[in-house]
């Protein structure tokens, strides 16, 4: 049963039953065998490789690539996982546009790059597929730690620890691991209950027990943790959202994007998920362009995406505002949202344009309005339910080059904790670290 408020725009089924599961499927169909190879065989094996420096966990491009140029995906998928063991996720949701991708050889010659995240999904896919899980524990050193958060940070860092041999276990407020991969990431990104076979997967490694259900503020603290434990890592994202801050806008019928997606992630039968006639998503990042395109496939007829400034600000890539163009979702860029109206359901939505003068953005006065059974806010996520006295900047926590936090014996990674980009790679890249850091101290004299 879904949590969406019933308005009476916003209905249930608005396509055939059986439209469903073709409108939700893979994004990226997994090449096969021969386009493999054709596409591994543009790659000019670069000495000092961009596409390797651009990616934020260091993926040996070239090698992996040879390697299944050479007939062994299997090794390629070792290589990777030897950076990120989530590699099998980054290769079908990382904006390889504007990291790897984007600075290959190919694109900068031609416009046309070797297809790396395809062909790391090749091979991530090969290995998995035979259930083989590359990697053994060091022998036990008797160090337990304790990960608070289950998403690509938490998952990376755990991993990391329990192959140098200490014993991990993950606590996570929500009912299933995975972080935004399971609840945040659009479904046709990775479709078929990929997340939890990829949590799954990593299990195999050993040492790691996970505790579902139990939130770091509410029974757990990081005091308890602190003394259970001889090293804790944070690793909690950015639970909370920002408010629009336009007037009306607690009427019913506007809700915040990530709970929409998320209560669409979770859904078994996508045809009993209401959805607006009229939608408009209010965000520019990769949170709008996902909840609009997904509005967009269950039906709705009208989706409008407003974004307060200009394209060349949007966070969302040229290539996912034209994925959502290319879906019907009509984009409005330099207008921001003034009120909402209706009558205790959202009816309309009144927007001013913008002008961008030295950074800052000014209202010219004119306006405009657009119907609306629905208002998906995605205007950024906030840190929620940070440990009392850890150093806070710019709204995260705190960290070093190392991830440690202003506390001893804490570090922090991912969305939650200061610097580095808001991707899931980044967040693996930052929970390795943390944990190469960790493993360094605790082995100490
Ligand atoms: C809708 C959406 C779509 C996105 N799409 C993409 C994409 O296509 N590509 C991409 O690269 N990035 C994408 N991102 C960003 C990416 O998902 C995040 O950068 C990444 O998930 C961050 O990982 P994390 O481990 O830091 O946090 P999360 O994935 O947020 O995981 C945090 C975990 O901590 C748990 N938690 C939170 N608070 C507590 C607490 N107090 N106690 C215990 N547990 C707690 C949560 O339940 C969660 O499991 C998207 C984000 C959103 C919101
Ligand atoms: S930059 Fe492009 S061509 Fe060069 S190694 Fe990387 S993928 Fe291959």
């Amino acid at each position: 049963m879904s949590n969406t408020p019933l308005t009476p725009g916003v209905q249930p089924g608005r396509l055939p039953a059986e439209r469903y599961p073709a409108q939700f499927s893979d994004l990226h169909p997994v090449l096969d065998h021969h386009e493999a190879l054709v596409a591994a065989d543009r790659c000019y094996f670069c000495h000092d490789a961009p596409c390797m420096t651009a990616c934020p966990t260091s993926i040996d491009v070239p090698l992996f690539i040879r390697q299944i140029l050479t007939g062994t995906p299997e090794a390629a998928a070792k290589t990777i996982f030897e950076q990120n063991i989530l590699g099998g996720m980054c290769a079908r949701v990382c904006p390889t546009e504007t990291l790897c991708e984007e600075v290959c050889v190919r694109e900068v010659a031609e416009g046309k790059p070797v297809e790396i995240g395809r062909l790391q999904r090749y091979a991530t896919d090969s290995l998995m597929a035979q259930g083989v899980h590359p990697f053994t524990r060091a022998e036990p050193t008797g160090k337990k730690v304790a990960v608070v958060g289950a998403g690509p940070a938490g998952l990376s860092a755990a991993h990391r620890l329990a192959m140098y041999g200490h014993e991990v276990t993950i606590y996570d407020a929500r009912p299933k691991s995975g972080g935004l991969n399971e609840y945040g990431i659009a479904s046709y990104k990775a479709p078929d209950g990929y997340a939890q076979k990829e949590v799954d997967w990593l299990m195999q490694i050993g040492g790691i027990s996970v505790v579902n259900g139990k939130k770091l503020g509410e029974g757990l603290t990081l005091e308890g943790l602190k003394a259970d434990y001889d090293a804790v890592f944070l690793a909690i994202g950015l639970a909370g959202v920002n408010a629009l801050r336009a007037e009306g806008e607690d009427k019913d019928g506007v809700l915040d994007a990530v709970d929409f997606i998320s209560e669409l992630r979770q859904a078994e039968d996508l045809s009993k998920l209401p959805i607006g006639r009229n939608v408009v998503v209010i965000g520019g990042g990769m949170t709008a362009v996902d909840a609009a395109v997904q509005a967009k496939l269950l039906g709705a007829q009208n989706v409008s995406m407003v974004y307060r400034r200009s394209r060349a600000r949007m966070s969302a890539s040229e290539y996912e505002q034209d994925l959502a163009t290319s879906k019907g979702v009509q984009i409005f860029y330099n207008a921001a949202p003034v009120a909402v109206y209706g009558n205790g359901s959202v009816a309309e939505v009144e927007f001013e344009y913008t002008s961008e003068e030295g950074g800052g953005l000014k209202g010219t006065g004119e306006t405009f309005r657009l119907p609306a059974d629905q208002v998906f806010k995605a205007i950024g996520q906030t840190l929620d339910g940070a440990p009392e006295g850890i150093e806070i900047t710019g709204g995260k926590i705190a960290v070093d080059a190392m991830g440690r936090t202003s506390i001893v014996g804490v570090w922090a990674g991912g969305d939650c904790a200061s610097g580095g980009e808001d991707l899931t790679v980044t967040a693996v890249a930052e929970g390795r670290d943390a944990a190469r850091d960790i493993h360094a101290k605790l082995m100490e004299g």
